[in-house]
């Protein structure tokens, strides 16, 4: 089941791929395993799935010390101030960096065990007045207030689009935080190195793929029990 899911999944990435002239190998597909079984995501992981995101440190906690294997570990959701530490132990690449506040935080639980913490800014991009995400035009600004942090590394930025029927609606969103990505790219700052764009999911992969997206989070489509709706 999973195996159709993720082959279905790939050829779909290679498809958005052909279509916006981008070489599949610069997507990564991250794994969403919130609220899957360790034994699913032992599967996932011997189709070939390298990389996994959780939305919850506990959760994520629990999984890491049952699923063996070179696993790259994604925090995907926001995190709790009480939680920072545990989350700077086990997760590679923290997506949901809203607040300087958080961004502080991190650095210094990231100081306390000696690593230096690769993050994402988590960008407001829904139309909606999301609770979650740095403004667009506030970007900059956070930069500068968070780049002087030494155990944190911006690594790029995330974006979360609204639920919407057709992916269409949801592509202006992802173009937008594509180029906010370009934009912040040029700025140089040490502690800066604009290489991820974290967007799209289950719903929208392939939109955000063809605006720029290099890590999409996809859960629903690669766990779901039904094998792909294919056209015969
Ligand atoms: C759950 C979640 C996903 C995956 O959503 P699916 O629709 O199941 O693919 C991606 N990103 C975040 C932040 C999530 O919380």
């Amino acid at each position: 089941m999973i195996e159709d899911n993720y082959r279905h999944i790939q050829e779909r990435i290679v498809s958005a791929c052909k279509r916006s002239g981008r070489d599949p190998s610069d997507v990564r597909i991250i794994a969403v395993t919130k609220g899957v079984p360790a034994e699913q995501v032992r599967e996932a992981i011997r189709l070939g799935i390298r990389e996994v995101g959780e939305n919850r440190t506990q959760e994520a906690l629990m999984k890491h010390q049952c699923v063996e294997g070179a696993i790259t570990w994604h925090m995907i959701g926001h995190l709790q101030t009480n939680k920072v530490l545990d989350a700077v132990t086990i997760f590679s690449l923290i997506h949901s960096v809203d607040s300087v506040r958080l961004a502080k935080n991190i650095n210094q639980c990231a100081d306390a065990v000696s690593k230096i913490q690769d993050v994402l800014i988590q960008v407001n991009i829904s139309d909606e007045s999301s609770k979650f995400g740095v403004r667009q035009d506030e970007i900059e600004d956070f930069i500068a207030q968070t780049s002087g942090f030494l155990n944190i590394r911006i690594a790029g930025l995330m974006g979360m689009a609204r639920i919407a029927e057709d992916p269409e609606e949801v592509r202006p969103s992802f173009s937008r935080l594509r180029a906010v990505f370009d934009r912040v790219r040029t700025i140089g700052r040490k502690g800066v190195e604009m290489k991820h764009l974290s967007m799209g999911m289950s719903q929208d992969f392939e939109v955000a793929i063809e605006e720029g997206a290099t890590m999409v989070r996809i859960g629903t489509a690669l766990f779901k029990d039904q094998a792909p709706q294919r056209n015969a």
